[in-house]
């Protein structure tokens, strides 16, 4: 790739004749066209464009120029432990970061471990990240950890969380409603969701925590569908409760029964799949073979870069490899043979680009965030959703 002038900022931009993946509805492949990017926005996408002058010029010849990628669940917190955890299991983590060492991180920790991870986000084109923050044992801690996002270039999504308190208490707080308030007010680049997880308690403490969500008009994303932690008692309780929604975001889902797929299509829900994590930590087996049947819409994440990296490829082959494993296998123990495989590579990308809720609720006040508007980088092509 060859750049025109060293300093590119606030120029329109071209990438001259790649491979232009638009992700659209129809997954249409261009080969040799330019994209044209005026401000923050994709103005044309064409062959031999007609550009403004100063634009500068990027050879994509031979490259492929495809949208952004979406993460819909990083703990970027723990970006500060980077590689650090890179032989635990999910027992291991559980002991370190809930047990014992989590409850240390300061707000200036917090900060540290975003700025990182935020970074390493955009290297690896990863255009919009949802910040699954469980660490945010105070708002100082909140306040931290979004100053950290609103300092590097990239929209990101805050999933304020607390892994230290029960999350009816922390988000009836005052301070958490003033924190909601001072920082999350229609910012297209940030936007805000409601992380905790549903225990299965008969008693369900955590409705309270739900309500708060419902009139904030915010986003609940919880690891649901986790092996020793969470499962279908919880979204039986989230489900009779009315608490459900298209918004609703529900993490790994490697556990969960034929019944509580059910439950998430009927409502619109949408899983997020981390195949490395489920793979390595032991959440259970990457449920993609199994909710593409049920028409769940699927997104990809990395979860924490204390194991792995924050890069969606190996997201999107790791995720490709473990359905194609699982369909292998399942059609062994049948004593058939697969002769061609029903995941296909275009899906993956499109799981790693578009995937996931159709509307994201991005915050209480964001009605540019609701509207749609889309981020784009000097190399992200088209748009993407969120
Ligand atoms: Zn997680």
């Amino acid at each position: 790739m060859t750049r025109s002038d060293d300093d590119p900022a606030g120029r329109p931009i071209v990438l001259r004749g790649g491979t232009v993946l638009t992700v659209d509805a129809a997954r249409r492949v261009l080969t040799g066209h330019d994209v044209l990017v005026v401000d923050d926005r994709i103005a044309a996408v064409g062959v031999d464009l007609v550009v403004p002058d100063g634009a500068v010029e990027i050879d994509a010849a031979g490259g492929i120029v495809m949208p952004g990628m979406i993460d819909t669940h990083r703990h970027m917190w723990q970006t500060a432990m980077r590689g650090y955890g890179a032989d635990w299991t999910l027992t291991q983590y559980f002991v370190w970061y809930y047990l014992e060492s989590g409850k240390l991180f300061r707000p200036e920790d917090v900060h540290a471990g975003n700025v990182l991870g935020a970074i390493e986000a955009i290297d690896a084109g990863v255009t919009t990240t949802v910040d699954w923050s469980h660490g945010l044992q105070t708002t100082q801690h909140a306040d931290a950890a979004v100053d950290a996002l609103q300092s590097v270039p990239g929209r990101f999504v805050l999933a304020y969380g607390n892994i230290q308190d029960a999350p009816a208490n922390w988000t009836g707080a005052p301070e958490f409603r003033d924190f909601v308030s001072r920082r999350i007010a229609g910012d297209d680049m940030l936007g805000f969701q409601i992380a905790f997880d549903v225990t299965g308690d008969p008693a369900f403490p955590e409705k309270p925590a739900f309500e708060v969500a419902r009139d904030l008009g915010a986003a609940v994303t919880t690891h649901a569908g986790v092996w020793g932690a969470t499962g279908d008692d919880g979204i039986r309780l989230m489900h009779d409760h009315g608490f459900m929604t298209p918004e609703t975001v529900y993490v790994h889902s490697a556990t969960l029964s034929a019944d509580s797929y059910h439950r998430i299509a009927a409502t619109g829900g949408s899983v997020s799949v981390s195949t490395e994590s489920e793979q390595s930590a032991g959440q259970g087996y990457p449920p993609t073979w199994a909710i593409r049947a049920h028409g769940i819409p699927v997104s990809l994440s990395m979860d924490t870069t204390v194991w792995w990296s924050g890069d969606l490829f190996s997201a999107m082959r790791s995720t490709l490899g473990a359905d194609r494993s699982r369909e292998h296998m399942e059609a062994h123990a049948k004593g058939e043979t697969v002769t061609h495989s029903s995941l296909r590579a275009e899906q993956v990308v499109e799981w790693a680009t578009r995937g996931g809720p159709a509307r994201w609720a991005a915050s209480p006040t964001s009605a540019a965030s609701r509207s749609g508007r889309r981020p784009t980088s000097c190399l992200s092509g088209t748009s993407t959703r969120p």
